[in-house]
């Protein structure tokens, strides 16, 4: 008897190889701005920021719109670069827009997925990038319930962006609902939070943080199906 109904997927480090996205992006970005652009420093730097960045988003300390330019300001002080960060973090925006590289394998196993399940999203970005990534990788297709936290307002790891992906996919029954994920704080913790199995997606094999357990754990999303039997 299967006893999940409802895989709720994350989207970036889960689906989307995010690190392509924000490599290509950044690359992208600078680019069009006619700026020297050195990935070696630059990327590892951006990296640093924008994690920092997202920490404190995710606790509410910044806004999205502060999280937007504050990581290019902080990014372009660090590396002693002599431009405008305002125009490259919005041509970083458009570049993520457009970029929409899925992990090997994702596709095939949304198709094989979803004649038994119903399948659902919940990401925390910004409306506009994740609408057009979702379409142009055509994920969404696949998706009755997609939760985008810049357009809901409220991100993981609180309950309301689950309930709203479960209302969306007009899903009640929270015991058949397991949701997968490559993020502890804000995957797992939120799965946690809203009362649901959790599916940890850690292909780094990563050292699990102290106090957040999820369910399972995989490290190659084909192992997804082999748990849900
Ligand atoms: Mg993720």
């Amino acid at each position: 008897m299967k006893k999940y109904e409802f895989l709720l997927f994350d989207f970036d480090g889960t689906l989307a190889d995010y690190d392509r996205t924000e490599s290509w992006s950044l690359a992208e970005a600078f680019r069009q701005a006619g700026l020297p652009y050195n990935e070696d420093i630059c990327l590892a730097e951006y990296h640093r920021i924008n994690s920092q960045m997202w920490k404190s988003f995710e606790q509410g300390g910044i806004s999205a719109p502060e999280l937007r330019l504050r990581r290019f300001r902080m990014l372009f002080e660090s590396c002693g670069i002599q431009g405008d960060p305002e125009l490259v973090a919005g041509m970083y925006l458009s570049s993520l827009a457009e970029s929409a590289f899925l992990f090997p394998g994702v596709l095939p196993l949304l198709e094989k997925l979803r004649p038994r399940y119903k399948l659902g999203l919940i990401t925390n970005g910004l409306k506009e990038v994740q609408r057009r990534r979702l379409a142009l990788s055509g994920t969404d297709k696949y998706m009755s319930g997609i939760a985008i936290s810049d357009e809901i307002g409220i991100q993981k790891p609180s309950v309301g962006i689950f309930e709203y992906a479960l209302h969306e996919a007009g899903h009640t029954d929270k015991s058949t609902v397991l949701v997968i994920g490559d993020s502890l704080s804000s995957d797992i913790q939120g799965g946690i939070n809203f009362g649901i199995d959790t599916c940890w997606f850690n292909p780094g094999r990563k050292a699990a943080a102290a106090g957040i357990v999820p369910m399972y754990e995989i490290t190659r999303l084909d192992e997804l199906p082999g748990i849900l039997e």
